[in-house]
């Protein structure tokens, strides 16, 4: 192993120990929380070398470059995840190249996704992106929509409906950012009381994924606790006129 691979393992390994401690400190299960490595922006090596230390579920947001790092590892047995937004002319390529779609916000996006879909994979495993604290230009589903999403998704052929995600924004003390975050464990608490069988509660970054898991997350998010500092992406060109 070289020494940035060495390094990132060794990142890898003390998210999973900050889990571990949080799931013992907030009375949950040890296996109750996954961990997805957040890979956007990083090398299709950087993901090699985090499953060569174990890593198997990775997320990606944007659609192209997830799809050449999918092509360039498909040899290795790893679960792909989108939680990035989605525009409707990607999601063909969305529902042939990922295992998972957190980032559901609209039923039109859904229902390509399940047209397109490849018949020879899997049904692909979805979320519903919530928007949780309520940010009027934030992406995500009012709370008050998400049964309703989540009946038109149930009845799409090739989608299946795991659960919530959100991304709420940062809060300066630890205190509120559980209660965000524990609004949207009682909106997925109140749809598995109505009968939905969900299993994945998606929240938790690396800079508050303690607090997720004190809410009741069951699966966090972490990119750069992983990776390493992330290049801001460069503003989109404006179109010329
Ligand atoms: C980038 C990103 C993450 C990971 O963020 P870090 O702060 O690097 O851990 C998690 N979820 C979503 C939706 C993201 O876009």
């Amino acid at each position: 192993m070289d020494a940035h691979a060495t390094a990132l393992a060794a990142r890898l390994e003390s998210v999973r120990q900050r889990i571990a401690t949080a799931c013992i400190r907030h009375h949950r299960h040890e296996d109750a929380v996954q961990l997805l490595a957040v890979s956007k922006t990083f090398s299709a090596d950087d993901v090699a070398a985090a499953y060569a230390a174990g890593q198997t579920a990775f997320g990606e947001n944007y659609v192209q470059e997830a799809v050449q790092k999918i092509t360039l590892l498909r040899h290795l047995p790893l679960e792909w995840h989108c939680i990035g937004p989605i525009q409707s002319n990607k999601t063909r390529l969305v529902a042939e190249h990922f295992d998972w779609v957190q980032s559901i916000d609209r039923m039109q996006i859904a229902q390509r996704l399940s047209q397109q879909r490849p018949a020879q994979r899997d049904v692909l495993q979805v979320c519903i992106q919530v928007n949780i604290d309520g940010g009027p230009t934030k992406s995500g589903v009012a709370p008050a929509d998400v049964p309703a999403l989540a009946r038109e998704i149930a009845a799409l052929p090739r989608l299946r409906l795991r659960g919530l995600m959100c991304i709420p924004d940062p809060v300066d003390d630890a205190t509120g950012q559980v209660a965000v975050f524990a609004r949207a464990t009682a909106l997925w608490e109140s749809l598995r009381a109505q009968g939905w069988e969900l299993d994945t509660l998606s929240m938790g970054m690396s800079a508050d994924l303690d607090a997720a898991i004190a809410a009741g997350s069951t699966m966090v998010r972490v990119g750069s606790a992983i990776f390493g500092y992330r290049t801001p992406k460069p503003p989109a060109v404006p179109p010329s006129p």
